[in-house]
């Protein structure tokens, strides 16, 4: 069957609409802008033992390697590794007993294993390099609140919106439309939201890992409450969220600093 060059684009074009968005992470940006941010609160021990595991290569770099193996079927038991889907309408305590309880690969569940596995005398290069690398990009995506949301959705990917006149859904909005929005490099990024008061730095800190899963979950509810299936966001939307957009990168470096010095003292 011959069909025309304009047919043939249109055709490519409605299949593109229709094939699900499979986006699970912060995009490129968001995941280095983390990275960078962590660069910041490294210690002199962690900086030397980062480069003894990644070499030349950057936290910011390091940061979207989960997402590039995306494209290598064997790695295709990570997937799960990137968020972590909870119940609507639980409390602090109630979100802490469900990650207690929850045994599948999950981001909270694995950011553990990875410092584990950093912590060991035993682990080889390959190991320390793989944990590292996951243990940056995890770290990133706790804070993407997307990535703490619900199962039903598929953290907001069946949330379908359109996002200044284009189709997109809210786990997207959130991964990478309202971050590549601010159009900023990652460096230029980190260096705009990077001033964080004593007493934020303080609070971020101290906090548990799943504190910090509570603490995202909560943001969600904000999110769900603001967006509904068919909206048309844009400038308005940027304008209610961008604040705590820019929170939660800044927090999740932050925190990314806070886990790895941590590991090497
Ligand atoms: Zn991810």
């Amino acid at each position: 069957m011959k069909l025309s060059k304009s047919l043939k684009v249109g055709l490519i074009m409605a299949i593109c609409a229709y094939i699900p968005v499979n986006a699970s992470a912060w995009g490129m940006l968001g995941h280095r802008i983390v990275g960078q941010v962590a660069e910041s609160y490294l210690s002199s021990k962690s900086r030397k033992a980062i480069k003894n595991i990644l070499g030349e290569e950057s936290l910011a770099m390091s940061a979207n390697w989960a997402d590039f193996i995306k494209s290598d079927s064997s790695y295709n038991y990570l997937s799960s590794w990137h968020y972590v889907n909870l119940p609507e309408n639980l409390d602090r305590q109630g979100v802490i007993s469900f990650l207690e309880k929850e045994k599948q690969p999950n981001v909270y569940n694995k950011i553990q294993e990875m410092i584990s596995i950093l912590k060991k005398k035993e682990s080889n290069a390959d190991e320390k390099k793989m944990a590292l690398r996951m243990l940056v990009h995890m770290v990133g995506d706790l804070h993407q609140p997307m990535h703490t949301a619900r199962k039903e959705d598929l953290g907001g990917n069946k949330v379908y919106v359109s996002w200044f006149g284009g189709r997109s859904n809210l786990h997207k909005v959130w991964d990478e439309g309202l971050v590549d929005y601010q159009q900023l490099s990652y460096t230029e990024y980190a260096t705009a939201i990077n001033h964080p008061t004593k007493a934020q730095l303080k609070a971020w800190r101290s906090i548990s890992l799943a504190e910090n899963v509570f603490e995202s979950y909560q943001l969600v509810d904000k999110i769900y409450a603001k967006t509904h299936a068919d909206d048309k966001l844009s400038y308005r939307y940027n304008f209610d969220f961008v604040d705590h957009l820019n929170e939660q990168l800044l927090k999740g470096g932050v925190r990314l600093a806070n886990i790895i010095n941590e590991i090497y003292g």
